[in-house]
This record gives C-alpha cells, structure tokens and sequence, in this order.
C-alpha cells in the first residue's frame, strides 16, 4: 500500500456516517446497504452484516491506481462469491478480510464519495476518478 492511497481513505473515511445508504452496483440485480457500525478502523454493512476494514478499502484503490484504470480504462469488477471465479479487484480486496466478498459494498461508497466511477451495466466495470 502506499501513502496516497492511504491519504485517499483517510478523507473519505472522515465522512462516512452510520445510516448513510447504498446500492451494490448491478443495475439489475443491486441490493440496499447501509452502514451500521462504525469505527476508525472497520465499518459495519448491514443488513448483509458484512464487516469491512479500512484496509479493503485502501486496497481497491490502490488497485486501480497501480493497474492505471481510468475512464478510458475501465476494470471489470467480476465480484464473486467463489474465489477461483473472481477478478483481481475483488481478489484485492477480499484478502484484507479473510476472503470475505466485500468489493460490491466497497464500490459504491467510493462512489458517493467521487473517488470511483462505477458503470452498473454489465459487465459492471468501474474506474478511479481522484489521482
Ligand atoms: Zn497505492
């Protein structure tokens, strides 16, 4: 990881609040999330209760930076339940919480926050918009 990265999730940490709302990013099949616990470290996603630190998220971003995936880039999120099927971003992510899938939950708070662009259209894809 690096410093920029972690400055990145630093700010938009900083700004999250508990209750705040969110859509996973399939335009068909998207689900409602929110947050329902948050700490300095780790928030909590309910109703999915889903566990997710810091570290994931500093991980998606460092993962689009270091492959260059802007908009004229995209990254194919190919979230998964099953590793073996799961594309690097959300391999990237999920090993920083014991392989738990988080890359659906993580996307669209990065979202709301201008740090990623998340196309919801399949095959979903999404890029890094703050370098
Ligand atoms: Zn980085």
């Amino acid at each position: 990881m690096c410093q920029q990265c972690e400055e990145t999730i630093a700010d938009v940490w900083s700004k999250l609040q508990v209750g705040q709302t969110f859509k996973t990013p399939d335009l068909y099949r998207g689900v409602d999330f929110h947050i329902s616990k948050k700490d300095s470290n780790k928030l909590k996603i309910s109703p999915q209760e889903v566990s997710i630190n810091k570290a994931a998220f500093v991980a998606a971003v460092h993962y689009l930076r270091a492959n260059d995936h802007d908009m004229d880039s995209p990254c194919e999120i190919r979230s998964s339940n099953s590793r073996s099927t799961a594309g690097p971003l959300c391999i990237a992510t999920r090993d920083q919480i014991n392989n738990v899938r988080c890359v659906t939950y993580i996307l669209p708070i990065l979202q709301k926050s201008v740090v990623v662009g998340v196309n919801p259209v399949r095959p979903n894809s999404t890029w890094l918009l703050r370098w």
